[in-house]
Parts: C-alpha cells; sequence; structure tokens
C-alpha cells in the first residue's frame, strides 16, 4: 500500500536518510513543530524570546528541595531508587485527588494514573482512543503538542473557534453535525477550558454544562486538558468539566506549572471503565512513571505550603501579565488586538490583514525578539495573522522591551504591505541542534 508511506522529501539533508522507506505510514505526521524550529535562535541571550511557554521556577525553595530529596534518599532510597507500579505511588495518587477537588472533583485514587508529564497523558488516552481517520474535535487555536500528538496516531483535527469566554458551544454543534453528515466519527473533544494555551481565554460558566451536554449527545468523549487550573491570576478557581459529567470526561492535569516541569509528573484521571486500559497502555509506555520523581512531588505536597507557592508563583505571572499587556496597549500599532488572559502563561494576538506572522519571523528574529507564529496551533494551516505572545519567563522590563522591538517589526511589515501588498511566506532558518520544545 505505497499510498500509505510517508512521502519522501523530494530535496534537503533528509535525504540522506537510508531508512526512508521503512518507517511507518504514520511517522508522516511526526514534523518537527514550528516553535521547536525557532528554540535555538530564540535562546540566543540578546533576542527576547516571548515564543516559549517554559516556567519560571525562581521562586522555587531550592535549599528546602535540597533537603528533602537528601532525606527521600536517606530515609526511603531503597523504594525511590526502585520500579513501582504502572499506576503510580498510592500516596500521591491520594493527594492529587485532594489537589482536583479544589476544582469541585470527586475522584477515587484508583482511577488516577500518574504519567510522565501530561504530555505522555494525551499520547496515551489518543492511542487508546483514536484509528487512522478518526476526527478529534479541538479549539481552534489548540495546544501545538497535543496537535502533535494527534497527528502521530493519523487523527483528523476539525478546529472549533472561541470568543472571549472560550470555546464557542454552537460551533461545537455545527463542528459534530458536519463530522456526522461526512460519515466521520468524531471520537472526542479535546479542550483547554482554563487559562488557554495560546489563546488566554477562560471558559464561560455557564458554556460548561452546555459543552458536557452537546458532547453527550453526540455520543463524544471529553480530554479535559488542566495545566493552568490554580493559576488564575486572583486566585480563582473553575468546576472542571469532568466535575459536571465523570463518566464521560477524562481530566489531564500537571505538575509542572505548580511545582516543577523538569520532574515531568503528570496525571491522567480517566472514567473508571477507562482505567483499566489507561493503566496496560501506560505500562507499555513506560513500565511506570519515575518512582522518585513522584516520591518527592509526594512530600513536597505534604511537607510545603504548596497553595502558598503556587500563589507566589500567580504573583509573579501576573506581574508579567499586566507588563505585557500595558507593552500591547502602549506600542502595538492600530489594526492588532489580543485577549486578556486572567491567568496562565499567554497573549494571542491578531495583526491587520497583508501580515503575514509566519513571514515575518525571521525579521523579527533579527530585531531581536522571537514569537511563536499562529499557523503551529491550527492543524489546518490557518493562523497566519496570528502569533502566541508568552509573559511567562523574561522579566517585566525584558518583556516591554520585547514588545518594543516586535511593535517596529509589525510597523515595518504593515508598510511594506501598504506598498507591495501581502508579504509571502519565506523560509526560516532552522538552526542546526534544535532543543526540546517544551511547550
Ligand atoms: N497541555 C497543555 C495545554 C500545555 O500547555 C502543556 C505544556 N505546556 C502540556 C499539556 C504538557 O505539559 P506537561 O507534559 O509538562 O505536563
Amino acid at each position: 500500500m505505497t499510498e500509505n508511506r510517508p512521502a519522501k522529501p523530494q530535496s534537503g539533508r533528509h535525504n540522506l536518510d537510508p531508512h526512508l522507506d521503512r518507517y511507518a505510514a504514520r511517522t508522516a505526521g511526526m514534523t518537527a513543530s514550528e516553535i521547536r524550529a525557532l528554540f535555538a535562535v530564540a535562546s540566543r541571550p540578546e533576542v527576547v524570546s516571548l515564543a516559549g511557554g517554559m516556567p519560571n521556577l525562581a521562586a522555587l525553595p531550592l535549599d528546602t528541595l535540597s533537603a528533602q530529596v537528601g532525606e527521600i534518599i536517606a530515609t526511603e532510597g531503597l523504594v525511590a531508587l526502585q520500579y513501582g507500579s504502572a499506576h503510580g505511588v498510592p500516596a500521591l495518587r491520594d493527594q492529587i485527588c485532594e489537589i482536583m477537588s479544589l476544582e469541585g472533583i470527586k475522584a477515587h485514587p484508583d482511577d488516577v494514573v500518574v504519567t510522565v508529564g501530561s504530555q505522555m497523558g494525551l499520547d496515551m488516552v489518543t492511542r487508546l482512543f483514536c484509528d487512522p481517520g478518526d476526527v478529534v474535535i479541538a479549539e481552534g487555536p489548540s495546544y501545538v503538542g497535543a496537535l502533535g500528538s494527534f497527528s502521530a496516531y493519523q487523527a483528523n483535527v476539525v478546529h472549533v473557534a472561541m470568543d472571549e469566554h472560550g470555546l464557542v458551544p454552537e460551533g461545537l454543534r455545527e463542528a459534530l453535525r458536519q463530522t456526522e453528515k461526512a460519515g466521520k466519527r468524531a471520537k472526542f473533544l479535546y479542550t483547554i477550558p482554563n487559562f488557554h494555551n495560546p489563546a488566554g481565554v477562560t471558559l464561560a460558566l455557564d458554556r460548561r454544562a452546555e459543552i458536557v451536554e452537546i458532547c453527550r449527545e453526540y455520543g463524544v468523549l471529553i480530554v479535559e486538558d488542566n495545566p493552568y487550573g490554580l493559576l488564575g491570576f486572583d486566585g480563582q478557581t473553575y468546576p472542571a468539566l469532568r466535575s459536571l459529567d465523570p463518566d464521560n470526561v477524562v481530566y489531564l492535569g500537571s505538575f509542572s506549572k505548580t511545582f516543577a516541569s523538569g520532574l515531568r509528573v503528570g496525571w491522567v484521571l480517566a472514567p473508571h471503565a477507562v482505567r483499566e486500559k489507561l493503566v496496560l497502555a501506560a505500562e507499555s509506555a513506560t513500565l511506570c512513571p519515575p518512582t522518585f520523581n513522584q516520591m518527592i512531588v509526594s512530600r513536597y505536597l505534604a511537607t510545603h505550603d504548596w497553595k502558598g507557592q503556587v500563589k507566589k508563583f500567580r504573583e509573579n505571572y501576573r506581574e508579567r501579565r499586566d507588563a505585557m499587556l500595558s507593552a500591547l496597549q502602549q506600542y502595538l500599532p492600530p489594526g492588532c488586538s489580543w485577549t486578556n488572559p486572567d491567568g496562565g502563561f499567554y497573549v494571542w494576538v491578531t495583526v491587520p490583514e497583508g501580515v503575514d506572522t509566519k513571514a515575518m519571523l525571521p525579521r523579527a528574529v533579527t530585531a531581536r525578539v522571537a514569537y511563536a507564529s499562529g499557523t503551529g496551533f491550527y492543524a489546518d494551516g490557518f493562523g497566519s495573522r496570528q502569533m502566541r505572545l508568552s509573559y511567562c519567563y523574561p522579566t517585566p522590563e525584558r518583556i516591554r522591551e520585547g514588545v518594543r522591538r516586535l511593535a517596529a517589526v509589525l510597523e515595518s511589515e504593515m508598510d511594506l504591505s501598504r506598498t507591495f501588498g501581502s508579504v509571502k511566506a519565506r523560509t526560516i532558518p532552522g538552526p542546526e541542534t534544535p532543543s526540546p520544545d517544551t511547550v
């Protein structure tokens, strides 16, 4: 079935790959994200990077952590350094249930499966539910790492629009209607209800029940991805979709944004009936999540004021969000618009017609500012007038400077487009050794 083989690139260094005709068909969907391609360039010190979504860990109590890690080795070393169960460390699963109760979820620890970050949860859930050609409904734009998982399993993504109140229920209904009409099967709705990556919006309360209801009506599962839920700038939390319909929602959680992303500890809370398959999928991927890292998280939660720590993170991000919004207001040329996040890491910017954010990116990097262009957040090539700006990592001063530089690039791009018409995409120079894309 040659038509299922990945397309052979016509040019470039991939031609040197002697294994090209051996790869499985699904590898055709495995391409490096635009953000990943940019990572090495954007991390040069002279460039203000508003591109990546790395959590700002500076407020972590490193001395306390260092002592705790030492204690774990000293007192429980032979357990911590041993294999564990694919399900995850029991004490941590209890604590995860307590954390989820902050968003109205009542869960049994048996239904929690600990993962290597929520990215692994996304991979497993897609593996469990999607055959090639199945449809996944996702917000447009959507998290780039989720789109990567969907395409790796050859699922087709149908995007549904959002407005400032999040996913539009009528758009969801229409997408499901159209999918059914086309004789396709939508397997799940993938949604990030809180402080969306990349859109920066939050799903309105009255829409939550409606969305749960629509998915029930069409027999579609919901995959609720919620890594930012505790990062509302006023400490506000919202009822999880999972709390509204426990039997039809798979919930993904993570300690990457509330504690430490490098520990790679996240979780999936599945409907009870799905749990067993999930544990088997986890087992085949990693045997078990890292015991040591789970014990670090568990001890930290038990002995440290982790809620106070999350508050510090939130204050830090709020200060940066304020810096970004005021700089956008001050510097961006007329015709640009942007979202107003109440939490999380990101602002989604729309630029005037005629400007192509992907084409503009090399010129922005030359002007020492980087962003993530919008097309990477869509599976269908949309997003050329959008960009994601992350405020989580740089200092407020750097954010202001970055936006100032970006505004200058945008102004000249708009001049060019007024003179010559739309500026077409140019190739972004690829770094020789791309670093892992963590967003
Ligand atoms: N989902 C969303 C929406 C994210 O933004 C991220 C990372 N930025 C992830 C999942 C993956 O997070 P992790 O694997 O670190 O838990």
